[in-house]
């Protein structure tokens, strides 16, 4: 077996490699968040998908909550949940958690207005894509001219931005 000896304290490796590998701005949560939960049946019990937005309308927390509670499903479904705003909370994309989720096969399909479900991941990415799908759609926010951040929305006859407060009417 190879050694190799590193002259350094090993502390002050660990930090160093820390500091490098920490490419992405942490979100820090608000104390109140808004969001919505959705209801699914499935054949392991009802599946409550709870997705939480920031003011920005990006999803930034999702809970998952399955069934009776003791299940071995009740936990993975958890599970799902905590790593998902683990990531979203460190600059991910919830694209990328849609299109990881969606699709992957369990042991039924339930439907679920006119959608095949097909197991719990699945779900998840359905009610993410119906939630921020809808979102998209309406254009519930746009690209400001003046500060190019996506917090734009379209009130009362004016565009109006939260973030540096550009408005524009008519
Ligand atoms: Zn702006």
């Amino acid at each position: 077996m190879k050694r190799i000896i590193v002259n350094a304290p090993i502390n002050a490796i660990v930090e160093k490699k820390e500091e490098e590998n920490k490419c992405y701005e942490e979100v820090k949560r608000p104390r109140i968040l808004e969001g919505k939960t959705v209801k699914i049946k499935l054949t392991t019990g009802n599946l409550y998908t709870t997705v939480n937005f920031d003011k920005k309308g990006k999803v930034i927390e999702v809970f998952l909550n399955l069934g009776k509670s003791g299940s071995e499903e009740k936990a993975f479904a958890e599970a799902i949940g905590r790593l998902i705003s683990l990531y979203l909370q460190r600059g991910g994309d919830v694209r990328e958690v849609i299109d990881t989720l969606k699709d992957i096969k369990g042991a039924y399909v339930v439907w679920q207005e006119g959608k095949p479900i097909y197991s719990v991941p699945d779900a998840v990415a359905k009610v993410l894509e119906e939630l921020t799908g809808e979102k998209v759609e309406k254009n519930m926010f746009m690209k400001c001219p003046q500060c190019g951040e996506d917090a734009m929305v379209y009130e009362n006859g004016c565009y109006y931005c939260r973030e540096c407060n550009y408005n524009k009417c008519g």
